[in-house]
């Protein structure tokens, strides 16, 4: 037991020595716990914003520190067009996610230009570390991300949106509007 403390000693003095602004690749090892431990494995996290480490006792993940990950070369945001043309603006939900962006001057018409907008900023605040880390739904860990979108008049809105966090950087929009600022 002696040796497995050892290891354990190591283990946490590599993560008080991790940074805030320091980068972390997530290793899981399977195991039967009914845990969070594997919808993080080879996920990137800024130290700041990262899953409870370790998740429970005898949680047996561990960090990889690497460098901050570079946006669509080391980390990719995907952004389903359908995400606006099939679910902001369509009729289907009477949730008001359409009256608001159509309010800003927005249409279907803008779903691919705002699936670009909304992926370029995404990746480059992911990139910085600009997100907040904000817990797990069945399959992987959401982080939310500010998107500023400037309205037909020139104002600019701070929307909310929620994103899955994949293996090796990979970033994929969930939510495109969970509220807004101004
Ligand atoms: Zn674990």
């Amino acid at each position: 037991m002696k040796k497995l403390g050892e290891i354990t000693k190591k283990i946490l003095e590599f993560f008080l020595s991790l940074k805030d602004d320091d980068w972390v690749e997530w290793k899981a090892t399977a195991n039967d716990w009914q845990d969070n431990c594997d919808k993080f494995h080879e996920c990137y996290f800024i130290v700041k914003q990262m899953p409870k480490y370790p998740q429970h006792s005898n949680c047996r993940c561990l960090l990889k520190k690497i460098s901050k990950p570079v946006p669509n070369i080391t980390a990719n945001a995907t952004c389903d067009f359908q995400k606006f043309a099939g679910y902001v603006f369509s009729d289907k939900y009477r949730d008001g996610k359409k009256e608001i962006f159509e309010s800003w001057g927005y249409t279907i018409e803008d779903s691919a230009y705002l699936q670009k907008l909304y992926t370029a900023q995404a990746i480059e605040k992911y990139c910085n570390g600009e997100y907040e880390y904000v817990g797990t739904n069945n399959y992987s860990a959401k982080i939310s991300i500010e998107i500023v979108l400037e309205n037909k008049n020139g104002k600019k809105q701070l929307i909310k949106t929620i994103w899955s966090v994949g293996k090796k950087g990979e970033i994929t929009l969930i939510t495109p509007y969970s509220g807004h600022k101004y």
